[in-house]
């Protein structure tokens, strides 16, 4: 079933999230954007996918609509593996992680969503997982810049809606302890984005210890620095990462470092759903846990619900703790009493909603067709 045509689109979210808006990789950050790819085959079927994200969006959307788009089109939409490898290996001299890898998982995302549509089956059933209704999930409140009063404010009202667990995104013990005192039940975790070189690390580390840390996110610079993350382990806080490795051999190099106690490999940055499922492979031959990283709210997210419902021991899915005003894949971007319902509908089981994708549209899609002979 050949594909006919890859189309690319953003559209843009007015949001809120308890505090001014942070920036991110040193630009305002006003509006929630969201990387779709709209993948058709020749019998009109579509499927959507969605690429990383935010600040890299024009760099990813340059990729898919120039390399990768171009590539695929033609190609058998239910070979996935057999097309991804091809892809990645004709485009590897391009870098083998970033926007050339996030084009390639919004495309391969998509290709899944067609599949499930195709066999009439959710993809979770195709990863052979069982039905669930919902999923337990983690707010991961944004940057409040160290202020404690809307950390402690924010911690507070994710835990009165529901939410068991918290993360935040700080960088001082300060606001670990300000959390802990607003929810005292909650379990919180600390991201700090790869802020500090390892021996930085081993002091938080050491000063962070009897804080009762569910777990310490990306705590060293830089994120391949696999031994200078191992050194960290003997402080006995679970360490995760992975949202910035490079596909399954970044993740064998952390695993097998003894660096990580949590693997959160990203859908939308990693490869897509295939390249998920052999980071999940490795990791369960190493009693490594993975709990996917997904702060999105397209269909990367919603992959992930799939993913996480089939394959995850104990699913916690990361749910940005934002307010949208709409969003077009209402209601499966969306936490209710600390869960997210699991679409059960063929593919991903959520096309969006026409009105909605045209109302928040930032520019007009762009299409790449294959040529049709006179
Ligand atoms: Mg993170």
């Amino acid at each position: 079933m050949r594909i006919t045509s890859v189309e690319t689109s953003v559209v843009a979210l007015p949001f809120t999230m308890g505090g001014p808006h942070p920036l991110f990789a040193g630009r305002p950050w006003e509006k929630l954007e969201i990387l779709l790819v709209r993948v058709e085959t020749e019998d009109g079927l579509v499927g959507w996918g969605e690429a990383f994200g935010h600040a890299a969006i024009p760099a990813t959307k340059a990729a898919l609509d120039t390399i990768v788009a171009p590539l695929v089109l033609g190609r058998d939409a239910r070979a996935i593996e057999t097309l991804t490898r091809e892809l990645m290996h004709a485009t590897h001299l391009l870098g083998r992680n970033g926007a050339h890898l996030y084009a390639v998982s919004g495309v391969e995302i998509a290709l899944w969503d067609l599949l499930g549509k195709r066999a009439g089956q959710p993809v979770w059933a195709l990863l052979g997982g069982r039905e669930r209704a919902s999923l337990p999930a983690y707010a991961s409140l944004l940057s409040y810049g160290n202020d404690l009063g809307l950390v402690a404010r924010n911690t507070a009202d994710a835990r009165r809606v529901g939410y068991r667990h918290i993360k935040l995104h700080e960088v001082t013990r300060e606001a670990v302890l300000v959390a802990k005192e607003a929810a005292p039940d909650a379990a919180i975790m600390l991201d700090v984005n790869c802020a500090w070189m390892p021996p930085v690390a081993r002091d938080m580390a050491a000063s962070l210890a009897d804080d009762g840390l569910y777990w310490l996110e990306e705590p060293v610079w830089p994120p391949e620095d696999s031994h200078g993350l191992a050194g960290l382990r003997r402080h006995g806080i679970p360490l995760s990462a992975g949202e910035n490795t490079a596909g399954m051999f970044g993740f064998k190099a952390l695993v097998e470092a003894g660096a990580i106690d949590i693997a959160q490999p990203s859908v939308t940055k990693v490869g897509g759903i295939g390249e998920m499922l052999r980071v999940f492979r490795l990791c369960q031959a190493h009693g490594v846990e993975v709990v996917p990283h997904c702060p999105y709210f397209g269909p990367g997210f919603v992959a992930t619900l799939h993913i996480a419902a089939a394959l995850c021991e104990r699913p916690l899915v990361e749910v940005l703790w934002l307010e949208m005003e709409a969003n077009p894949f209402d209601p499966w971007v969306r936490a209710r009493d600390g869960h997210v319902a699991v679409p059960k509908g063929p593919g991903l089981g959520c096309d969006p909603d026409p009105a909605i994708l045209a109302r928040y549209l930032a520019a007009p899609p762009v299409r790449t067709e294959a040529k049709v002979a006179a």
